[in-house]
């Protein structure tokens, strides 16, 4: 009798423990999301992505502690499209932020379009559920009434309104964004704080510093609330600049330097969440914009083994470092699951105990069970797009390119009929086509495609 009681007893245990979901965490608030978001950060451009002379202790760390992806992709290969992604959780062309016909790549400072305030940020999502939310660093989705981060949901802004190449001073060339010692003068680009102009000329040596100081006060002032933090970082996106204390310290010139800021930078935010208590419940993603700058010549990034970088959509273009950290709640490891900054948004949600909200298309999905039980994901396909069209689609680990973008480096873009078709695990690099060997893999690619094109509603022109 008493052997059975125990047996019942034992058999109750999990009865009285209240289950650990996604949405719950040991203090009972939902989880913060802090977005670290580089700007031109490549592939290979980390120690822990085998860069060989650019020292990333901090986020090597951070990898070490968390899930280090080797196949996450940006949403878009340059700027404006792929945070307008990153922050609606769909393509960009659904909110009319990429290029159309007749419009230009990217937003200028002149541009009369922005993120339509009809679209719904991951900021504005998580006020529901009462998140404080801060914008800080770059934004490039729009500086008009209706596209500022403060008409998005986020209740502190501390900004650069658009790329810090943008805005040149007059008779200073193009080509000034590349060189080693850019004139700190040169560009008069903004520095706004809750829509106030604080600093114009922004000095741009210190951007990173100041974003970091930034960060780091916002997650002491809101310990005690939820939050979402949305670090846009300003480097390394030429022109290059680096503090005092890092400038001339790298092995790998003024490039190395302001990475190793950036890296110094995701180790202040990650002491300040450890010091405050908040690690274990704060889930925070690294990752970057697009691929590297590869024109900018030594002052662009690397792809390390991937073709193509920036504009392109070649991998090099769009897969990027991303590492997703949350101690003792993400199990440390190396995933090659594809994902994407599309997942973000319904990822944060489903964090929050939010539901999506409704009557509107979104095109990534919840990784909580790739980040928090290492399952994996169900094979989807993801479009690589440029400007509004598809150029390529991976679906598993094959992608097939239907156009080759003439991009930056002069070649001519090129339509593919029949599509080339990549092995990307085994064939990383792109160099064999398989297309000919595989011709069922082509064509489930194609189906999926037309399934996208079919239902895809085109927003209204913004750039
Ligand atoms: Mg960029």
């Amino acid at each position: 009798m008493k052997f059975l009681l125990l047996v019942l007893f034992i058999a109750l245990i999990p009865a009285f423990v209240p289950p650990f979901t996604s949405a719950q965490s040991a203090n009972d608030k939902p989880p913060n999301v802090v977005i670290i978001f580089t700007d031109d950060l490549g592939y290979g451009d980390l120690g822990s992505y085998g860069h060989p002379t650019i020292r990333t202790p901090h986020l090597d760390q951070m990898a070490a502690e968390g899930l280090r992806f080797t196949d996450f992709y940006a949403a878009a290969p340059v700027c404006t499209p792929s945070r307008a992604a990153l922050l609606t959780g769909r393509y960009a062309i659904r909110s009319g932020m990429t290029q159309m016909p007749g419009t230009r790549r990217v937003l200028f400072p002149d541009s009369e379009g922005g993120l339509p305030p009809e679209e719904i940020t991951l900021a504005s999502a998580l006020e529901a559920p009462g998140y404080t939310s801060a914008h800080i660093g770059k934004w490039h989705l729009g500086i008009h009434e209706g596209s500022r981060p403060q008409d998005h949901g986020f209740d502190y802004v501390y900004k650069v309104p658009y790329s810090n190449d943008m805005d040149r001073r007059p008779g200073l060339p193009a080509s000034a964004r590349y060189r080693p010692d850019p004139p700190a003068d040169g560009w008069n680009v903004p520095l706004l704080r809750n829509g106030e102009i604080i600093e114009r000329p922004v000095d741009q040596t210190t951007l990173t510093k100041r974003y970091t100081e930034e960060a780091v006060d916002f997650i002491v002032r809101n310990k005690e609330k939820p939050f979402f933090l949305y670090l846009a970082h300003t480097m390394p996106h030429t022109p290059l600049f680096a503090s005092e204390s890092f400038l001339g310290t790298s092995l790998r010139g003024i490039y190395g330097d302001v990475v190793e800021e950036l890296d110094w930078s995701t180790g202040e935010v990650l002491q300040a969440l450890q010091r405050e208590g908040l690690a274990e419940n704060t889930l925070v993603i690294f990752t970057s914009d697009n691929g590297p700058w590869l024109t900018e010549r030594e002052q662009g990034g690397s792809a390390g083994l991937l073709r193509g970088g920036k504009g392109s959509t070649w991998e090099g273009g769009m897969r990027v470092p991303a590492i997703a950290w949350m101690p003792g709640r993400i199990q440390p490891g190396v995933t090659s699951e594809p994902a994407s900054t599309l997942d973000m948004f319904p990822t944060a949600l489903a964090l929050a105990g939010e539901p999506l909200p409704g009557d509107i298309t979104f095109d990534g999905q919840d990784i909580s069970p790739l980040l928090f039980k290492s399952e994996a994901l169900p094979e989807r396909p993801f479009f690589y797009y440029r400007g509004h069209e598809v150029f390529a689609c991976r679906l598993g680990d094959w992608k097939a390119h239907f156009i080759t973008p003439g991009s930056y480096d002069g070649r001519p873009r090129e339509t593919h009929e029949p599509p080339i078709l990549y092995n990307l695990l085994r064939d990383p690099s792109e160099r064999f086509n398989v297309a000919d060997e595989h011709p069922e893999i082509l064509e489930a690619i194609q189906a999926a495609l037309e399934e996208h094109e079919a239902k895809m509603v085109p927003g209204a022109p913004q750039l």
